[in-house]
């Protein structure tokens, strides 16, 4: 019952190990991972790890392997790199490849001058990829950074029919609850094991449990007392103990319940 509704396990930092990491995140529970796209260019690696099956298969066989999705998208940290023609492509993608579950990582970072210079840029792909998910029918993960209300906004003029993720949310209550009216799911990972993030720890208490998926961000967004590590699948499963102990509940009351969130979010899984 336990996934990671993000991460990026095609990224080379797996490379040496990426077996093993699957192996853990299989020991942990992990039954679902879904790597999230960044650039065009990098599709074809993330399309062929997700579809082959060359998976764990050595460690408890009574345990099942993960199995792993992708979402397909231009994300707006890797601006610079995104053509117009890349957007005919993600079409085609989408409709062809049966792996693919959303459109994804997509969205609008500000966080920097030289993202900021391209922000004209960035919205023309942001708008084109929820035309596409509007069009297609299909959810998308959006990542956002300095431009939550901006986006909101957006996601409210565009009214998409699947919603989504809006992953490794860090914004304020009322954008939370402005996402989840829209149809959008909150994506909490090692962000809420920290004792100091108040702020996300309270919107994790007082939103309903069913605005919320767990996630990694692998190999990103390490948790509380392993800063600086490569963060990894397996670790959801002390995301998914925070929540619990934060919600003052039990996991096997949890699990359940975000694991038919995410079932809902994603109907191309399963
Ligand atoms: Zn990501």
């Amino acid at each position: 019952m336990l996934y990671d509704a993000h991460c990026h396990l095609d990224f080379p930092v797996f490379d040496i190990d990426r077996e093993e990491v699957l192996q853990r995140a299989k020991l942990a529970g992990v039954n679902t991972i879904i790597l999230a796209a960044t650039t065009a260019a990098t599709w074809p690696r993330l399309l062929n790890l997700v579809e082959s099956s060359s998976l764990p298969s050595l460690l408890p066989s009574f345990l099942p392997s993960p199995q792993l999705y992708a979402c397909l998208g231009l994300h707006p940290l890797f601006i610079d790199k995104h053509q117009p023609e890349d957007l005919t492509q993600l079409k085609e993608q989408l409709l062809t490849s049966p792996k693919v579950i959303a459109l994804g990582e997509i969205g609008i970072d500000l966080h920097s001058p030289k993202l900021k210079a391209q922000e004209a840029k960035q919205w023309r792909f942001f708008d084109a990829q929820l035309t596409l998910a509007k069009e297609l029918d299909l959810p998308v993960v959006i990542h956002v950074r300095q431009a939550m209300d901006l986006v909101i906004q957006r996601l409210r003029r565009f009214q998409l029919p699947q919603g989504g993720l809006l992953h490794a949310f860090s914004g304020s209550q009322q954008q939370a609850e402005q996402l989840v009216e829209l149809g959008f799911k909150i994506g909490l990972g090692g962000g809420i094991t920290y004792p100091r993030a108040n702020k996300l720890r309270q919107i994790a208490q007082k939103l309903p449990l069913t605005a919320f998926l767990l996630e990694t961000d692998s190999p990103d967004m390490p948790l509380n007392g392993l800063q600086g590590q490569r963060n990894e699948p397996a670790k959801v499963a002390l995301v998914a103990e925070t929540l619990a102990e934060l919600r003052k509940t039990s996991l096997e009351k949890l699990l359940p319940v975000l694991y038919s969130s995410l079932l809902k979010t994603f109907s191309r899984l399963g």
